[in-house]
C-alpha cells in the first residue's frame, strides 16, 4: 500500500500505537468517501502494517447549531452509498447518526479503547474542527488527523495567505512536488484481510455500547419527501430547513453532475460562469463540502482529459492567474477557482483561529468600514432580510433560491452579501447575518469557503477600491442595479418569484 504524504498527517496526541489493540479505527467525519481519501488510505496502510483489521465509523452529529433536514438528508444519502461500497469490499463500516437517545457522548472514547490507533479527518472549521479538538483529550491511543482537503497539504502553507495572488505563487511553487504524492483513486486493495469476523465485531459493538443506525431508517431518510420528513421527525434538528429534492448526496449524484460539467460547462466556464440562465459553473460545492467528492478527483480528471503534463508549465507565468498551466482559457479559469480560491480559504481557516470573525479582514478594510460606520443607510430588520422582504427584487429572488434549494447563483452570491453590508446597521452585524443565513440555508455552508466568501464581501483577499462610497468606504462596491444591467435577469426573477411554484427542486 502506497503511504500517503507525511505532510497530510497531523499527530494529535502523544500516545503510542497500542500493539495489543484489536483493530485500526477510521473515524470518518469530513472525507465521507472512498475515492481519493487519504485518511482511508492511511488507515488501510496502518491496518496492513499492524496486521490488524479495519473499522470505519462514519459519524453524523445532530448536535450543532445548523443541523437541519436539509443537511441531514444530503449526508445520509452519502452514508447509504458508503455503506453499500464498504460492504461490497467486505470492510466493517458503522453508520452512526446521533439521536436524542444516543447523543454520542463518550462514543469515540469507548470504541477507541480497543483500537490500536485512531485515524480521523482534518477539517479546518465548524463542527468537525471542534469535535476533533475535544476528542484529543479523550483518545488514549495514537490519534492522527489526515488532511484530505485539497490538492496541496495545508501544512506546507505554514501561514495564512492574504491574497489569491500570494497563494497562487505558493501553489505554483509546490504543485509538482505533490504531483507524485496524490492520494489513490481507490485505496482499498483487491486482496486484503481488513475485515473482522462477525462474532468479534458484535463483541466490539456491545462492549462499546454502539448501536449502528438502522439501515431501514437510513433508507427512509434517503427517500426525502414525506417519508424522509417522518423519519427525521424524531431528531432535535431544524425541520424548517427542508431537504432539497434534486440535490442528492453521495458520490453517484456528484459524478453525474461532474460528467455534465465536463461535457458542457467547462468549455464555456470563462465566459458563462456568471450567466444566470446558461450558468456554466459545476454546481459541485455541496458534494465537496460534505466530502462526497474530492476536488483532487475533479482536477485529475480534467488534467488527464487535457493530456496535461508538467512540461507544459510556463514558469514565466509563476503567480499569474492564467498561462502557467499552458491550458485553454476556460480550463485555467476553472482550475484557478477550484484550487487557488478554494484552497486559499482552507489554508486561511487552518492558520487563523479568527477566520469566522470580522477581526480577520485586512486593516485597510477595518479602518475604511469604521470611517463609514455612521453613514445613513436604508435599514431592514433581520426578519425582513431572512424572509426576502426587501425592495430589491433581484436580491429577494436570490434569498428565496437560498431558502428553497440551498444554493445561490455564484455571481449573485457576491451581490447578496454586498447588499447585506449596505442594509445591516453596521459591518459586524452584516457579517453575523451573512454567516447565520448562509450557514443555516446553504447546502455548502459551514465551510472554509463560506467564510472566504462572506469576509471577501468585507474586503478579505481583496484590495481597496475607488471611488470611496457611503457605507462601503474603500471596500469593493456591487449592486443589484449594476448586475441587472450586466446580466439577463428576467428568467431568474421569474424562476424565484415570491409566488412561483414552491418547489424545492432545482434543475
Ligand atoms: C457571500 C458568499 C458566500 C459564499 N459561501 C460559500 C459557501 O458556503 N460554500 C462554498 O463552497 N462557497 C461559498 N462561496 C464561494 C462561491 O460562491 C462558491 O464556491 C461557488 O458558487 C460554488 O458553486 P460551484 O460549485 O458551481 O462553483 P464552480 O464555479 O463550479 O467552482 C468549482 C469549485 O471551486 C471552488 N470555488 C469556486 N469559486 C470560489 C470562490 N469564489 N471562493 C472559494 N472557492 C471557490 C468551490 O469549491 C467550487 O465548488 C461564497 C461566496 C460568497 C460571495
Amino acid at each position: 500500500m502506497k503511504p500517503i504524504s507525511g505532510d497530510r498527517i497531523h499527530v494529535l496526541n502523544e500516545h503510542d500505537i497500542d500493539t495489543n489493540g484489536d483493530f485500526v479505527l477510521y473515524w470518518m467525519i469530513a472525507n465521507r468517501r472512498i475515492h481519493y481519501n487519504p485518511s482511508l488510505q492511511h488507515a488501510i496502510s496502518m491496518s496492513f502494517e499492524l496486521k490488524k483489521p479495519l473499522i470505519v465509523l462514519e459519524a453524523i452529529s445532530t448536535r450543532h447549531q445548523y443541523a437541519s433536514d436539509r443537511i441531514l438528508t444530503f449526508m445520509i444519502q452519502g452514508m447509504l452509498e458508503n455503506q453499500q461500497q464498504f460492504s461490497a469490499h467486505d470492510i466493517r463500516y458503522i453508520p452512526w447518526v446521533s439521536t436524542p437517545i444516543q447523543s454520542g457522548t463518550g462514543l469515540l472514547e469507548r470504541i477507541s479503547e480497543k483500537a490500536a490507533i485512531v485515524v480521523t479527518d482534518l477539517f479546518p472549521t465548524y463542527h468537525p474542527r471542534k469535535v476533533v479538538e475535544s476528542a484529543k483529550k479523550k483518545v488514549k491511543v495514537r490519534f492522527e488527523a489526515i488532511d484530505g482537503n485539497g490538492y496541496l497539504p495545508l501544512s506546507i502553507g505554514n501561514k495564512a495567505f492574504p491574497t489569491a495572488h500570494s497563494f497562487r505563487r505558493h501553489l505554483h511553487d509546490h504543485f509538482i512536488q505533490n504531483w507524485e504524492d496524490i492520494p489513490l483513486e481507490n485505496p482499498i486493495p483487491t486482496e486484503h484481510a481488513l475485515s473482522i469476523p462477525e462474532e468479534h465485531y458484535q463483541e466490539i459493538l456491545s462492549s462499546s455500547s454502539i448501536e449502528p443506525t438502522p439501515l431501514e431508517w437510513i433508507w427512509r431518510v434517503c427517500q426525502g419527501g414525506t417519508i424522509g420528513q417522518t423519519a427525521l421527525a424524531a431528531l432535535e434538528i431544524d425541520h424548517s430547513v427542508s431537504a432539497v429534492k434534486s440535490y442528492e448526496g453521495g458520490r453517484s449524484s456528484a459524478l453525474i453532475r461532474l460528467a455534465r460539467f465536463m461535457e458542457d460547462g467547462l468549455r464555456r466556464y470563462h465566459t458563462d460562469r456568471n450567466d444566470l440562465v446558461r450558468c456554466a459553473a459545476s454546481g459541485l460545492s455541496p458534494w465537496f463540502h460534505f466530502g462526497h467528492l474530492s476536488t483532487i478527483e475533479v482536477i485529475m480528471q480534467i488534467l488527464k482529459r487535457e493530456d496535461w503534463d508538467p512540461n507544459m508549465i510556463d514558469p514565466s507565468r509563476r503567480g499569474s492567474r492564467s498561462g502557467w498551466w499552458g491550458l485553454p482559457e476556460p480550463v485555467e479559469s476553472f482550475l484557478d477557482q477550484i484550487i487557488t480560491w478554494r484552497e486559499l480559504g482552507f489554508n486561511f481557516a487552518h492558520y487563523r483561529e479568527d477566520h469566522t470573525s470580522i477581526e480577520s479582514i485586512p486593516e485597510w478594510a477595518k479602518k475604511s468600514l469604521k470611517e463609514h460606520h455612521q453613514d445613513p443607510r436604508q435599514s431592514y430588520t433581520f426578519e425582513q432580510i431572512e424572509n426576502a422582504e426587501t425592495e430589491d427584487e433581484l436580491w429577494n429572488a436570490a434569498q428565496r433560491q437560498l431558502m428553497r434549494v440551498g444554493i445561490i447563483h455564484n455571481y449573485l452570491r457576491m451581490v447578496w452579501g454586498k447588499r447585506i453590508l449596505e442594509w445591516a446597521p453596521n459591518a459586524e452585524t452584516a457579517a453575523d447575518w451573512m454567516k447565520y443565513l448562509n450557514d443555516k440555508w446553504a447546502l455548502d455552508g459551514r465551510d472554509p469557503n463560506s467564510y472566504t466568501g462572506i469576509f471577501w464581501v468585507l474586503g478579505r483577499h481583496d484590495r481597496a477600491w475607488g471611488p470611496e462610497r457611503p457605507i462601503f468606504g474603500k471596500v469593493r462596491y456591487m449592486s443589484s442595479a449594476n448586475t441587472a444591467r450586466k446580466l439577463k435577469v428576467d428568467g431568474y426573477l421569474n424562476r424565484w418569484a415570491r409566488d412561483a411554484l414552491h418547489s424545492n427542486d432545482y434543475p
